[in-house]
Parts: C-alpha cells; sequence; structure tokens
C-alpha cells in the first residue's frame, strides 16, 4: 500500500511538473527527489516509469558516469606492453642473443603461414583487441607495432618494454609445425642463465600460468603448457616480466580457421585481459 501510495505521489509530482513546465529546470538538483522515484518505478505502470525515468533517473546516472569513466578501473596505473609478433621486413642482420653473450641470431624472423592467415596478421589483430580491452579497465598499452609491414628487431621489441618500464609484457604469437595433426596453445617463459636481469623469471612464469589458464578457459582451446626458454633474445634482453603466447597452430586447419574468426580473436583477448588482471591482483 505504501508503495502504490509513493507512485501516485510521483506520478501526481510528474504531471505538476510537466503543467508547470518545471521538470527540466528540477531534475538536475534533485538528487532526493530522483532516489525516492527508483525505488518507487519498480512497482509503477509502464506510462508512471517512463515519466519518471525521462525526467529524474537519468541526471544521476549521468553523474554517476561521469566519476568513474563508467567502469571499475582495476588496472589504472599499470603499464602493458603488448608485442604482436615478427612483422612484413626486407630487413636482414643478426643481433646478440643476450647482454651476457657474444653469441647472435636472426634480428627478423619471418612468422609462420596457414591457408587463413599469416602470422603477422592474426598477432596484430589479437594485439589490438587486447589493447582495447586493457585500456577499457585504465591500462597504460604500449606496442612494439601496429602494422604489418614493420621493421622492429626482437631487442628493440624488448627495448620498448624497458624504456616504457612496463609492468608486463606479453608477446603475442602463432605456432606452426610440419605435423598438421599437432594443435593448442602454450606459453613460453623466460629461463636459464643467459637472462640479462634474472628476476624476471619468477614473475613471468606467474604470469604465463594464469594467462594461459584464463585464455584455455575463454577458448576452450587445449593446452599445452609452459615451455621455458634460454634462447630467446626478446627474453633475454628483457628487464621487465615478460611472456610469450603461442595462440595455436597454423598449420593446423582447424586452429587456422579458428583464429581467423573475430569471435575467437575477442575470446583469446578478453582471456589475456583477465589474466592480467588475475596476475597484478594476486601481486604478480
Ligand atoms: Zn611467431
Amino acid at each position: 500500500m505504501a508503495l502504490k501510495r509513493g507512485v501516485l505521489t510521483v506520478l501526481l509530482a510528474g504531471m505538476l511538473c510537466c503543467l508547470c513546465g518545471c521538470g527540466k529546470a528540477a531534475a538536475p538538483a534533485g538528487s532526493a527527489d530522483a532516489g525516492s522515484a527508483e525505488q518507487a518505478a519498480p512497482s509503477g505502470s509502464a506510462e508512471g516509469s517512463a515519466a519518471v525515468t525521462e525526467e529524474m533517473i537519468d541526471p544521476p546516472l549521468e553523474d554517476e558516469a561521469s566519476d568513474t569513466g563508467g567502469q571499475a578501473q582495476p588496472l589504472a596505473g599499470i603499464v602493458i606492453c603488448l608485442d604482436p609478433g615478427h612483422g612484413v621486413t626486407s630487413a636482414s642482420g643478426q643481433e646478440r642473443v643476450s647482454p651476457l653473450s657474444q653469441e647472435t641470431k636472426a634480428a627478423y624472423v619471418s612468422g609462420a603461414a596457414g591457408n587463413s592467415q599469416t602470422e603477422e596478421e592474426v598477432n596484430l589483430a589479437v594485439a589490438q583487441l587486447t589493447r582495447a580491452g586493457l585500456e577499457q579497465l585504465g591500462a597504460q598499452v604500449v606496442m612494439t607495432r601496429q602494422t604489418n609491414e614493420a621493421t622492429v628487431s626482437n631487442i628493440e621489441r624488448a627495448q620498448i618494454a624497458n624504456n616504457a618500464g612496463a609492468d608486463l609484457c606479453v608477446r603475442i604469437h602463432a605456432d606452426g609445425s610440419e605435423d598438421s595433426s599437432v594443435f593448442g596453445m602454450s606459453m613460453q617463459v623466460p629461463a636459464g642463465g643467459l637472462l640479462g636481469t634474472p628476476e624476471i623469471e619468477q614473475p613471468s612464469a606467474r604470469a604465463a600460468e594464469i594467462i594461459l589458464e584464463e585464455v584455455t578457459a575463454a577458448t576452450g582451446a587445449r593446452s599445452r603448457g609452459l615451455a621455458p626458454r634460454s634462447d630467446l633474445t626478446g627474453f633475454n634482453w628483457s628487464e621487465v616480466p615478460c611472456v610469450l603466447l603461442e595462440m595455436g597452430f597454423l598449420s593446423n586447419p582447424q586452429e587456422d580457421a579458428l583464429l581467423a574468426t573475430d569471435e575467437y580473436r575477442q575470446q583469446i583477448a578478453s582471456g589475456i585481459v583477465s589474466g592480467v588482471c588475475r596476475w597484478i591482483e594476486s601481486g604478480r
């Protein structure tokens, strides 16, 4: 009964406001009124709730949105480097595999290719979707490349993350194999005696484990687990925690087809974003 009387009061007040033309002027200052309108609205008639919504509920919602940006920002203050692997380039050359070694490796390596896409393309597409997801949660994102035509060596990729003071670098790749039946996702992690910054080993492994868990959960892909690598230039020069996601095999027809769809790419990106959040929340 009390509620019904409340609705009636609100409706009458709304009608009076309309009649005297004061609805718009009264609404911004009427936060207390809007509060009671919100309580009354659920039991009101369709006509009643329409009148209440337009004149009284909208302004407080707008205020709320402008305060918080419309979404929680759990990654505010966090810097993430996204490194979409490879790039189309005519450049060649060698670079040192580690700051601790004179051994050299090719600075630019072309990626795998499937029937549906090249690795450069899918790596960049997923990185861009991941960027959007991370930025929505307040993170600052630094990319090592934003076009498929790109000449960025593996040392330069590491230095982009280092110079940005990234909290984490996520390298995004797709796999290839001579055996087309091989499929699944894996995470490569920095390991071994050539790491210029050995301290990155533990937080990188934790990030890899969590992100792989989230990405396989989001996609339903098979997990092939973590692969420690001591021979990757990009890891050995990294001064910040760094992981490398292999999103699946372009040499496997099923995974190649999945990886070419916007839906699957978005699932991977969402999994990476969830993993980054969990890693940050759990203390790294
Ligand atoms: Zn690759």
